[in-house]
């Protein structure tokens, strides 16, 4: 039997079982759902995309999946290339994997790394309360491979902040010299409850991390693709690394991607065989996930996805600018992303099935009840997904 994530498996209730899929919907046999959800917000071009589909059969027509180690293949080298020109900066050096949290992982790798290529010790990294970065534990621990793991055997510490500049300041003035990375994701905390902040708070991280030579790091996993209502963050503020994944796939096939800068880079590039980052997820680079990539973001340039994400914002705001309730504590709204937050998550119990009764697939969490939209999505679906959530506390309210 499949045990599912996030679930009391005992008391879960039995999923919706999806039959087609197309454009912004789901199709269970006896409903028509439109995906507020976009698939845990990878599906940003809508399922079954004619050319994201023709583009994965193409190449799975000449092979599927070669590794990474020791050889190469053309999707992959042109990803490579077309990242290279399409992020910020010198965002330039594309290390893939198959998941975002592996590629969050990565992330770390380096930064540890990159300090004890140079001979440093920095064992420390900074993070924010709220931070969601992935699920993975401790693969590499409990492998017992001093060639493999050598550079990672201090144990790192994470200190949390809250976005508030003070504490900012006040976590560099106590650790500066024993932090290796900072790591966000950027204006928008997704898992951990829709949580916006200011982009002024990025900017000093940059300062300060340039003062200490302390990396930044964007897990832009989530805010990536437009979901800020920027490209990326690091359009406006220039990390050191940049991790990417779930719209990057178009929501077809699980890859994600570390990027680096060239002094990052530079650290690892040596004549000494142990300054190399020793990773390589099995299904790195993957040829189907390569393909529909670029295909995807093909289609986000050519089909100004930048506008249509404005769009939604611009609704967002029409539809949702002073919806209250005084089970209501706050809605939020950002880019491609509508957050409801309640006081008390019980206020949420029953709504998935009232929307599904209505035409909407929705998962609200803990005390959030959200909306991340296909970017295709037309303004009546867009409508019908905030005319669920309201309907529900209208309709409770009484
Ligand atoms: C989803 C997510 C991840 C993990 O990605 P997976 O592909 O599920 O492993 C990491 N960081 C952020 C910000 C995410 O939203």
């Amino acid at each position: 039997m499949i045990w599912y994530p996030y679930e009391q498996m005992k008391t879960m209730r039995t999923p919706y079982k999806i039959v087609d899929a197309e454009g912004v919907y789901l199709y269970t046999e006896d409903q028509k759902l439109i995906d507020s959800v976009s698939s845990w917000w990878c599906m940003i071009h809508g399922y079954k995309h004619p050319e994201l589909t023709a583009a994965i059969k193409e190449q799975a027509d000449r092979f599927c999946h070669v590794m990474l180690g020791g050889l190469t293949h053309e999707p992959a080298q042109k990803l490579s290339q077309k990242l290279q020109e399409f992020l910020p900066g010198d965002l330039d050096y594309c290390f893939f994997s198959d998941s975002g949290s592996v590629a969050v992982e990565v992330s770390l790798k380096m930064a540890l790394q990159y300090n004890t290529n140079m001979g440093r010790k920095r064992p420390m990294v900074l993070a924010l309360e709220h931070a969601y970065h992935g699920d993975t534990f401790k693969a590499m621990e409990v492998g017992d491979d001093e060639d493999y793991h050598f550079a990672f055997e201090e144990k790192q510490d994470v200190v949390h902040i809250p976005t508030e500049l003070a504490a900012l300041e006040e976590a560099f003035d106590k650790y500066h010299d024993r932090l290796n990375c900072f790591i966000v994701e950027p204006l928008l905390q997704g898992a951990g409850g829709m949580r916006m902040y200011d982009i002024s708070f990025l900017q000093r991280a940059r300062e300060l991390c340039d003062q200490y030579d302390v990396l930044l790091i964007f897990d832009e996993v989530a805010t990536g693709f437009g979901r800020t209502g920027n490209r990326f963050v690091a359009d406006l503020v220039l990390p050191d690394i940049l991790v990417l994944g779930k719209a990057l796939t178009g929501g077809y096939i699980g890859h994600a991607v570390t990027v680096t800068n060239h002094k990052v880079f530079q650290a690892f590039y040596s004549d000494n065989d142990r300054h190399a980052l020793m990773h390589g997820p099995t299904f790195m680079g993957n040829a189907l996930a390569c393909a529909v990539a670029l295909k995807g973001i093909e289609i986000f340039e050519r089909e100004d996805y930048m506008s249509k994400i404005k769009r939604i914002e611009k609704i967002s705001h029409r539809e949702m600018d002073g919806f209250s309730d005084p089970r209501i504590k706050e809605v939020r709204i950002m880019g491609g992303c509508v957050c409801v937050e309640v006081y008390d998550g019980a206020v949420l119990d029953g709504f998935q099935q009232f929307a599904y009764e209505r035409g909407v697939f929705s998962r609200p969490f803990l005390n959030y009840m959200y909306s991340m939209a296909p970017y295709i999505i037309e303004e009546t679906e867009l409508v019908t997904i905030f005319d669920t959530m309201k309907a529900w506390f209208e309709r409770t309210g009484a």
